[in-house]
């Protein structure tokens, strides 16, 4: 038996979520209990969704519902579609793919788009593929390529053929700018544990105006009483005062939120998201003198994650954990032929980077 207090010490993470926390959230982690209702709790909770709605550029205050990124992915679409409604799904990757089989589990028409590996999503490719279809389901960053795809030149070509967008933007979200109601996003979906730097647990919905506008035209109730947004928005409104939430609230991991997004908001988001970008920046170039090769195409690589192509990654991971890192391996379609670094959480910094980037040095 492992005893929890006494979990064998791990190497340092660097793998694409969850990444360590920060000493200041983990103190707010391990705040004693504190209960999910009354006068203080609804005022710090109020002050996580504004500050949610401040990352996000939504105007509506997001949803925070316990579960994870995928809880919300399944909410978000079960929200904004009802069977049988067409939907674009660009496959980018492993989370592309997943989003097809959400959406054709919940019974919509879901067409799949190629996209090729490596390469940005094609906005007019989007608008064609779009003529006729309710939605577009999207990731912003899809882990398994490290590919950043054009979210607002997207959610504007959906716009354009009558559809509304849906983003997963759970590896951009902390790490990438975003901003659901100037891009015109229907609906965003982010998680706690990549770029907002929190353990797992929590996942958020953002809904912009073009969301909301076809969530109030559906003419059925979601199959879900959990995931049906118009509870936990008469939960928001009639139980406002004491219990704004229909189900109890993982109240120590909102603390911890709380605490990352003060950190992450505190210059302001866009000189945040730039030190991210030059940390990433910094990171695929040292590895590119190491001479491997970048999956995405130039200018398109996320800040979060990194994705290089690599011949024998599990020689390269065994190395690493030998100094003391830990790094992610590929997943599909790049399984076993890439490996991916998190630039998240407490190791997201300059000295981690160079530490890693000084023991791939070591390798033949
Ligand atoms: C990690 C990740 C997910 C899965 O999130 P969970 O919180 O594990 O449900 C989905 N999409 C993307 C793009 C991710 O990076």
């Amino acid at each position: 038996m492992i005893d929890p207090r006494a979990y064998p010490e791990l190497p340092e993470l660097m793998i694409v979520g969850p990444g360590e926390l920060h000493p200041e959230d983990l103190a707010a982690l391990g705040h004693q209990v504190v209960p999910h209702f009354g006068d203080v709790w609804t005022q710090f909770h109020t002050q996580v969704l504004e500050q949610l709605a401040a990352l996000l550029g939504a105007e509506e205050m997001p949803y925070l519902i316990p579960g994870t990124g995928t809880t919300c992915l399944d909410a978000a679409i079960m929200n904004l579609f009802e069977p049988g409604q067409r939907v674009v799904v660009p496959n980018t990757g492993f989370f592309g793919h997943r989003l097809l089989e959400i959406a054709r589990q919940q019974g919509l028409d879901a067409i799949e788009m190629p996209v090729e590996i490596g390469a940005p999503i094609d906005p007019a490719a989007v608008a064609d593929a779009a003529a006729g279809a309710h939605g577009v389901l999207c990731t912003h960053v899809d882990t398994s390529t490290g590919v950043r795809h054009p979210i607002r030149e997207i959610a504007e070509a959906a716009y354009q053929a009558g559809a509304v967008t849906m983003v997963d933007g759970i590896a951009s979200i902390g790490g990438e700018l975003a901003s659901v109601d100037d891009w015109g996003i229907g609906v965003l979906v982010t998680g706690t544990q990549k770029g907002l730097e929190t353990p797992p647990g929590l996942g958020i919905i953002a809904v912009g105006p073009r969301g909301r506008a076809r969530m109030d035209a559906r003419s059925t109730r979601p199959p879900s009483w959990y995931l049906d947004l118009k509870i936990w928005e008469d939960y928001r409104r009639e139980w406002a005062a004491w219990h704004p939430h229909p189900v109890t609230m993982p109240t120590n991991l909102v603390l911890a939120l709380g605490s990352a997004l003060q950190r992450i908001l505190a210059d302001g988001i866009d000189a945040y998201v730039g030190r991210r970008a030059a940390l990433a920046e910094r990171c695929r170039e040292g590895l590119q003198k190491a001479g491997l090769e970048p999956v995405p195409q130039p200018g398109t690589g996320a800040n979060l994650v990194v994705a290089m192509y690599a011949d024998d990654p599990p020689a390269i991971q065994k190395h690493l954990v030998g100094r003391g890192i830990m790094i992610a391996g590929g997943l599909a379609p790049l399984a076993g032929r890439s490996i991916r670094i998190g630039l998240l959480g407490r190791t997201a910094n300059e000295q981690m980077v160079d530490k890693l980037l000084e023991a791939i040095g070591e390798l033949p």
